[in-house]
């Protein structure tokens, strides 16, 4: 009987999609391991929620708002092994600046400006609310393991899922785990 694929999940929180790039780096590698996963929920199938069993969520940014939170926990629900991908989800990196800001006046800076046209704050129900202050995933969630870097290169990425085909720890160099 064929070994059932490694099922991966991945989503961009409060992120710039950059770690996703850096993940499609992977580039030729990708040819391989296609062989050996299959994507679920993420931006590269556009399906919406995980299925009830996935191998590895991935997830880049921080969590800035109440719809970043579900996201959050059905991925934890729903991920044998849950990763946060980048500075953004470790620490809430670029975003998690306007921690120490209150929201009325990040809102009003933002929308209501003085050079902007016809300004007025969107009022879509559909807009989930910001949170107080950008968190790390691990202040919401427990996290399993982090993959470092603004964003991580493909080669940690590309080590990471390796690993878990062979039921190994991943070893990530020193180069594979900086911030630069
Ligand atoms: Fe973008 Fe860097 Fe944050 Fe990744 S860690 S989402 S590349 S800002």
């Amino acid at each position: 009987m064929a070994h059932p694929k490694l099922r991966i999940a991945t989503c961009s929180l409060a992120g710039c999609f950059g770690c996703h790039m850096s993940f499609l780096d992977v580039d030729e590698a990708l040819a391989d391991l296609i062989e050996h996963i299959e994507f679920d929920r993420s931006p590269l199938t556009d399906i919406k929620h995980c299925s009830e069993h996935v191998d590895i969520g991935l997830i880049e940014g921080g969590v800035c708002n109440r719809e970043n939170v579900e996201v959050l926990r059905e991925f934890r629900a729903r991920c044998t092994l849950l990763v946060a991908v980048g500075a953004c989800a470790m620490y809430g990196g670029v975003p998690a600046l306007r921690n120490g800001i209150p929201v009325a006046e990040l809102v009003h800076e933002a929308y209501l400006g003085a050079d902007l046209l016809n300004p007025q704050v969107p009022c879509d129900p559909e807009l989930p609310p910001l949170l107080k202050n950008v968190l790390p995933l691990h202040e919401v969630v427990a996290i399993d393991v982090t993959l470092a870097g603004c964003p991580p290169p493909a080669a940690a990425f590309r080590e990471l899922i390796v690993a878990q085909l062979e039921h190994r720890a991943a070893t990530l160099p020193r180069e594979a785990r900086h911030f630069d």
